[in-house]
C-alpha cells in the first residue's frame, strides 16, 4: 500500500464519514475558487497546486472509505475511454512498449486499438 494511502486510513480513523464528506465538498469549493482567481491572474501557480493537493488527498480519504480498489478500477476506465474517444489517442502516448503490451500488439504499429489484450475495454 502506498504511503499516501496508509496515511488517508490512519486520518478516517480520527474522524467521522460525514466530516470527511463535508471536508470533501469545502476542498473541492476552495479549488473551484482558485481557478476562477488563477485564470483572472490572482493567484500564483503554487496556490492552485496547493488547492489541487488538498482536493486529491481528499479524494484519496473518500476513497479509501469506499472502496478504493473499486475506485481505481474505474479511473483506468474512464482514463481509456478518454483515450479511445480521442482522434489517434493511442499515438499520442509515448514509450507505449513500457506499458506492457505485447511487440506484436497493433498499438505499437500506430493502429488506434490494441490487439494483445493487455487493454480490456
Ligand atoms: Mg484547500
Ligand atoms: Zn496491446
Amino acid at each position: 500500500m502506498t504511503e499516501l494511502r496508509i496515511i488517508a486510513r490512519a486520518v478516517l480513523s480520527e474522524y467521522d464519514h460525514d466530516e470527511q464528506l463535508n471536508m470533501m465538498t469545502e476542498e473541492a469549493a476552495e479549488l473551484i475558487a482558485a481557478i476562477n482567481k488563477w485564470r483572472r491572474g490572482r493567484i500564483p501557480d503554487s496556490e492552485i497546486i496547493s488547492e489541487i493537493a488538498d482536493v486529491a488527498f481528499m479524494a484519496i480519504q473518500i476513497a479509501e472509505s469506499f472502496d478504493i480498489n473499486s475506485v481505481e478500477v474505474e479511473l483506468l476506465k474512464k482514463a481509456r475511454r478518454q483515450l479511445v474517444r480521442m482522434p489517434l489517442g493511442y499515438n499520442k502516448i509515448n514509450a507505449l512498449n513500457e506499458t506492457g503490451h505485447k511487440t506484436s500488439c497493433d498499438l505499437l504499429s500506430g493502429s488506434s486499438a490494441c490487439s494483445c489484450g493487455r487493454w480490456m475495454l
